[in-house]
């Protein structure tokens, strides 16, 4: 895990400007900002910074495509239409946006090609298939009124996206955004903003009119707040961390009511009962922890596991993470690539100094890997207590907590026992005890003998802290309408 050789990619980066009404376009201050390849710690390209005149120009021009021009005028199914073919543009670059993803992000090609674009591409398709099947309902009231309603489309919508899974965050937001006919101000993380840019070109080649989807890269303490402030948008949705939640919300109550809905952190509890399937329970706890670099939101970091299991269970996990392949993420064999950036590795390294500083004991990893590029060794700590620090925070790295339980009541009351709620996960052959746990944990998403299996139909988001409302399924469609009564008298 020493010796890293970087590749230097060749990839071709078209589009680094601003997106409004169909043309690219700098920002009005000429501000631009670099964003960095993690691997290498170097500039790849500076990208204009959307400051909040530009959000506001891009507030007209969604403004202008909802109430006037083709957009309101177009057949629902000429709407999915236009998403199917977005889908195909995408599926045709996936190679080039696979290594575009990978160079700016710094996951390992062989997740950008088989996890985010295969991801991003179903939801398209799924959210095109609903374009013309979002409707309302005739309500049987009392004579001579005739009662139904329409979901209508919301209208200007604002869109906030984090940097962990770049292509697969855009698609959660656009898909479900276009199907219900809404217009779109989307911002892009300042670390990740060149697929979410290069997806804005293959939607202009798709044929969306203009106006409909502009993208604006920025940062969160100019770009982000001017979204979360505007009184000319009317809902804001917003995948990031807790904190900046509470103030998108709060922003949203001081200007307009605009509609809120978010996708928080989390810290998830993974429980392995000793009647489960180990190999299986071993390998999948693995990888819900480790996938991404541990930038996940689901990252099952609280891992709790029977105490008859505990030792056997904490060895073969200390094992698999010694096995795991850190380095270049455009090698075929990498596994793990380098945290997202400086403050990320900084945070991580400080939450594993922690852990041991609290006293939880460090079975393997802790260090840095190389001394060029964002990368930590897969760390695993036992015996940790639930007080701890690293019990408690998001760390967002590949850092796994395993903690013993000793019977169902104490482990679900654990489990719950956080302000978050995102997801959570049992393992037990014991389909009864499965389900009574799956019903007893407060979280958004339960998983049953598996991890971190995502669907474009199945709803996801957060209870508690982390979020309100849900992405996905016929669930997100309801967060971008409106549902209006007509009472017509007969
Ligand atoms: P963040 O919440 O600061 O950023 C997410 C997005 O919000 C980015 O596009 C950012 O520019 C924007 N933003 C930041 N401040 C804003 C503001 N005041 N108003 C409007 N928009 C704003 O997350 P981060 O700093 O990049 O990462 C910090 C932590 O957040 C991570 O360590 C992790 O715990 C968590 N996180 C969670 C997710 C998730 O999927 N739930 C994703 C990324 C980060
Ligand atoms: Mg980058």
């Amino acid at each position: 895990m020493t010796a890293k050789t970087i590749s230097k990619p060749t990839v071709n980066i078209s589009a680094h400007k601003l997106l409004i009404n169909n043309e690219w376009v700098d920002s009005q201050s000429a501000q631009t900002f670099a964003t960095v390849n993690p691997s290498t710690e170097e500039v790849i390209t500076e990208v204009a910074a959307a400051g909040a005149e530009d959000i506001d120009r891009a507030v007209v021009a969604a403004r202008n495509a909802f109430e006037s021009g083709e957009w309101p005028q177009m057949a629902a199914s000429t709407r999915g239409q236009l998403l199917q073919k977005l889908a195909d543009l995408i599926e045709l670059h996936a190679d080039e946006l696979a290594r575009l993803e990978t160079l700016d992000n710094g996951k390992p090609l062989q997740e950008s090609m088989n996890v985010d674009l295969p991801l991003a591409i179903a939801c398209y398709r799924y959210y095109a298939g609903w374009a013309d099947k979002i409707h309302g309902k005739t309500i049987p009231v009392e004579a001579p009124f005739f009662c139904y309603t329409r979901h209508e489309p919301m209208g200007v919508v604002g869109q906030i996206i984090p940097w962990n899974f770049p292509l697969v965050m855009q698609a959660w937001k656009l898909a479900p955004a276009l199907a219900t006919g809404n217009t779109v101000v989307l911002k892009p993380s300042t670390f990740t903003p060149l697929t979410a840019l290069r997806v804005g070109e293959l939607i202009i080649e798709a044929g969306f009119p203009p106006g409909v989807v502009n993208i604006l890269p920025g940062y969160g303490s100019t770009a982000g707040v001017a979204i979360a402030q505007h009184r000319d948008i009317d809902k804001v949705a917003f995948t990031g961390s807790t904190e900046v939640g509470h103030q998108i919300m709060a922003a949203a109550a001081k200007s307009n009511l605009k509609r809120v809905t978010l996708e928080l952190g989390g810290k998830s509890p993974n429980i392995v009962f000793a009647d489960a399937d180990m190999d299986s329970a071993i390998a999948t706890a693995h990888l819900g922890l480790f996938l991404n670099q541990g930038q996940c939101c689901t990252a099952g970091s609280r891992l709790f596991v029977e105490a008859s299991n505990y030792d056997e269970f904490v060895a073969r996990s200390v094992e698999k993470a010694q096995q795991r392949v850190v380095g270049d993420p455009f090698n075929q064999q990498t596994e793990q690539g380098p945290q997202v950036s400086q403050a990320q590795f900084d945070k991580v390294m400080h939450y594993i100094e922690t852990g041991m500083r609290e006293g939880a004991q460090l079975m393997c990893g802790g260090n840095r890997v190389g001394d060029r590029g964002y990368f930590i060794e897969p760390t695993v700590f036992a015996n940790v207590q639930d007080q701890m620090t690293i019990a408690q925070h998001e760390i967002f790295g590949p850092v796994m907590s395993i903690l013993p339980f000793k019977d169902i009541d104490e482990v679900v009351q654990r489990a719950n026992a956080t302000e978050y709620g995102l997801a959570a996960a049992v393992w037990t052959q014991d389909i009864a005890k499965a389900h009574a746990i799956a019903h007893r944990l407060r979280a958004g998403t339960v998983w049953v003998n598996c991890y971190d299996v995502f669907n474009s139909a199945a709803p996801f988001g957060g209870f508690k802290q982390s979020g309100i409302g849900r992405e996905l399924g016929e669930y997100g469609l309801q967060q971008y309408t409106e549902v209006k009564t007509v009472m017509v008298k007969l």
